[in-house]
């Protein structure tokens, strides 16, 4: 029976990310996908690059803004090995600060100023009355990231099981030794579960997921990405 190194339950962006990030390594990996890679969250997203302070879990700041800064050249790579251009912008993001927002960083319009008018650079948004400032972020087409990632795992070797679910994580004597599928098994002693909203439903490690904008009581905070032949 053919085995791993490292099996991955899920060919989103984060587990397909991951599995090129271990073949570099010399990994042997396989990719699990139950539908076809890159078509949930990761194809659903607006593709914001945000470490913006205010809105940005305090725990998750430093990993945010890490990502951010290692996000151009992480997608250098992907172009390159995929010849699949993914648009990376800089134009960066119009946001609308809240009442909140100005009590806590009381210079931000000042610190982060639009770079023109508000109604310049988005004329069906110009008539509200918001405190909009602009955040120096980048931007990606989302489906493009997906869509090269998929090609660069595949150049680099990395094995793509999809239209396969995977039904649980395999023990043999308390150790992890593969998963089982609907119709079959995949044998590695070491499992990654990159299944999104989904990781928390395979069995033996079951735990509670909760819808967050729809359940929570988050704040509204609007925010978009500038087109870019708006700013020149
Ligand atoms: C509407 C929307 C807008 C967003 N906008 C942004 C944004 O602007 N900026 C940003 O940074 N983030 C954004 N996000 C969040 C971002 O999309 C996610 O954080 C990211 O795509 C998560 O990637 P993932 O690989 O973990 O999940 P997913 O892309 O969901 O991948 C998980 C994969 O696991 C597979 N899977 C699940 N269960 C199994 C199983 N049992 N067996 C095999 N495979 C399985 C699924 O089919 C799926 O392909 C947005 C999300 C949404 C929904």
């Amino acid at each position: 029976m053919q085995t791993w190194d490292v099996i991955i339950i899920g060919g989103g962006i984060i587990g397909l990310s991951l599995a090129i990030a271990l073949r570099k390594r010399g990994v042997t990996v396989l990719v699990v996908e139950r539908g076809e890679p890159g078509r949930e969250a990761s194809h659903a997203a607006a593709g914001m690059l945000a470490d913006f302070p205010l809105e940005t879990p305090p725990v998750l700041q430093t990993l945010a803004t890490a990502s951010a800064r290692m996000y151009p050249e992480f997608v250098h790579e992907l172009q390159d090995e995929s010849g699949t251009n993914v648009d990376v912008r800089d134009q960066g993001t119009i946001f609308f600060a809240t009442p909140e927002h100005l009590r806590e960083r009381p210079c931000l319009i000042t610190d982060c100023p639009l770079p023109a008018p508000l109604d310049e650079l988005e004329p069906a948004l110009g008539h509200l009355n918001l405190a909009a400032i602009h955040l120096k972020e980048r931007s990606v087409d989302p489906r493009a990231l997906t869509a090269a990632a998929l090609k660069a795992a595949r150049h680099r070797g990395v094995d793509i099981a999809s239209g396969t679910a995977v039904t649980e994580v395999l023990l043999a004597d308390g150790r992890v030794i593969g998963v089982g599928t609907e119709r079959s098994s995949y044998s590695a002693p070491v499992i990654v579960n990159c299944a999104g909203a989904w990781a928390g439903q395979l069995p033996p490690l079951q735990f509670p997921t909760h819808p967050r904008t729809a359940a929570s009581p988050i704040p509204y905070r609007p925010r978009m990405s500038l087109s870019p032949p708006r700013i020149s």
